[in-house]
């Protein structure tokens, strides 16, 4: 069953009046809130391939309670004006939960980018980001996007020199236009995996949370099963994490053209190499591919990780989903029915707008690198180095034993940008936890984690509304 973006928009809409029925906000200002404030559709035309071809796009900007506004851009051919809006939507409630300091935006392409080549791409998204750029939609101190469902680093760094063209006499701040560059177009370590690797926080925090279910009661993932729908940037890094670090078994993965499993688990990085070289997850050596066959995620497994797109489990797939646990990797992966459904079946769900947090987390460090011109750890990595030399050249003495050489370069070492930037992650995803968990645990008539972190992001939102007057 396909459910429209129509209804995506109904279910995060249903989703904040909901959880607005457990706040005692002033007269109109929930209605200020929920609505977004504005929605520009643009049509262009590029000529390629010898006749003109005509674009459309869309910026939805949700909410300006803080400035920038900040979401990705996606490139699909689904993609339309409705779809932009929910996610804009979802864009305020994640950076208010996490506590970055945007308001919400987001951006759509209707293009399927596989349709062009790289060189085509680029003169779209070139001609795009002008679009944006005359409408004051990019720009570092008012809207900054950043990658989503097909972009990546490629087309944040031609939408960054697009900006910088265009605004030839204030380059000093021009590369904080949008987040997710490369690293050499001033991007930061650790922001590809981000979101990924807050998928693997979120899961951990969970678990170690006493007051949670766990898996059936169990805290750790050694040998749990995981099912990864979306083997894109999100799905393939949260696989790769949780199969490498944690000990988990992914043993299903399943993607627009079909699934392949292995009981054991699956190699996820030969999964990838395989995945880039043929252009798909099947036929992959070792495992049973599933040609064409849509219910992956169906399979029975501890923690079902939805990364692919929004409505992925709706009504009536619901009945049929087989795990302990799922985590919302993709943005409104749940309809608002389905989360009824999961929940009376005691299924727990993370909510999206918790578990998919780490890549605008990671986009604020980025941004904050950027505009002040300064990589993180530069000022102190070498004072800390010398600072842990002197303390085990202490202990050595003290105790007159060597220090052990398996974790010595790790202890002297002063703390390099991605070090810094996992930490600054994991902090954010741990504390936001406690958060959501805390406010459960005060107010158990909110009844599940989407609720309870609706509630904690909106009373932020409606403490700003309320600061600046509004
Ligand atoms: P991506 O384009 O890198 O990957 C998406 C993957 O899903 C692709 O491999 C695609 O083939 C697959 N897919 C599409 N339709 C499918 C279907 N019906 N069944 C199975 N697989 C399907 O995109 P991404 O950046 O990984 O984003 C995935 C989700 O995570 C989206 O909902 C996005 O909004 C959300 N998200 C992404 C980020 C980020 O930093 N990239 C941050 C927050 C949230």
């Amino acid at each position: 069953m396909q459910v429209s973006s129509a209804g995506f928009l109904e279910s995060v809409d249903q989703n904040f009046r909901h959880a607005m029925s457990f706040l005692d906000l002033p007269e109109g200002l929930a209605e200020r809130i929920v609505q977004c404030n504005s929605t520009y559709t643009v049509r262009f035309g590029v000529r390629l391939r010898g006749r003109m071809y005509s674009f459309i796009g869309w910026r939805s900007v949700h909410s300006e309670h803080c400035e920038p506004v900040k979401g990705g851009i996606r490139y699909a051919s689904n993609a339309d004006a409705e779809e932009v809006e929910a996610l804009a939507a979802l864009m305020t409630l994640k950076c208010s939960l996490v506590d970055v300091p945007f308001g919400g935006s987001k951006g759509a392409l209707k293009i399927d980018p596989r349709e062009w080549t790289p060189q085509e791409l680029e003169r779209i998204t070139r001609r795009f980001t002008q679009e944006l750029n005359k409408r004051g939609l990019i720009g570092p101190g008012v809207n900054v996007p950043a990658p989503d469902i097909g972009t990546g680093e490629r087309e944040m760094a031609w939408m960054m020199d697009e900006f910088r063209r265009a605004n030839p006499t204030d380059v000093v701040n021009a590369r904080a236009c949008v987040t997710g560059k490369p690293l050499s177009k001033g991007g930061i370590a650790g922001r590809t995996e981000a979101t990924g690797r807050g998928v693997q926080f979120a899961i951990l925090s969970f678990l170690r949370d006493a007051r949670t279910p766990g898996l059936d009661g169990r805290r750790d993932l050694k040998g749990a099963s995981v099912i990864v729908q979306g083997f894109g940037n999100v799905g393939y890094h949260a696989a790769k994490f949780l199969s490498e670090e944690d000990g988990a078994r992914v043993n299903v993965v399943a993607e627009r053209d079909g699934y392949v499993a292995k009981p054991e688990g699956l190699a996820i990085e030969k999964l990838k190499e395989h995945q880039i070289r043929t252009g798909s997850i099947l036929g992959f050596d070792g495992a049973n591919s599933f040609a064409g066959d849509m219910n992956g995620i169906e399979q029975r497994c501890d923690i079902l990780i939805p990364a692919a797109m929004e409505n992925a489990i709706h009504a009536e797939n619901a009945e049929r989903i087989k795990a302990h646990l799922v985590v919302e990797a993709a943005n409104g992966p749940v309809t608002f029915e389905a989360d009824k459904i999961l929940r009376s079946r005691a299924i727990t769900i993370l909510p999206d707008l918790y578990v998919n947090a780490g890549g605008v987390v990671v986009s604020y460090f980025e941004w904050v690198k950027n505009l002040t011109h300064i990589p993180f750890g530069l000022m102190e990595r070498r004072r800390r180095e010398r600072r842990n030399q002197t303390i085990a050249t202490a202990l050595e003495r003290m105790t007159g034993k060597e220090f052990p050489a398996d974790i010595r370069d790790e202890f002297l070492e002063g703390g390099a940008e991605i070090d810094l930037v996992r930490s600054g992650l994991e902090d954010v995803m741990r504390s936001t936890w406690s958060r959501i968990g805390d406010l459960l645990e005060e107010q158990p008539e909110l009844g599940d984690y989407r609720t309870a972190a609706y509630v904690a992001s909106i009373r932020q939102i409606a403490d700003a509304y309320e600061a600046i007057g509004i």
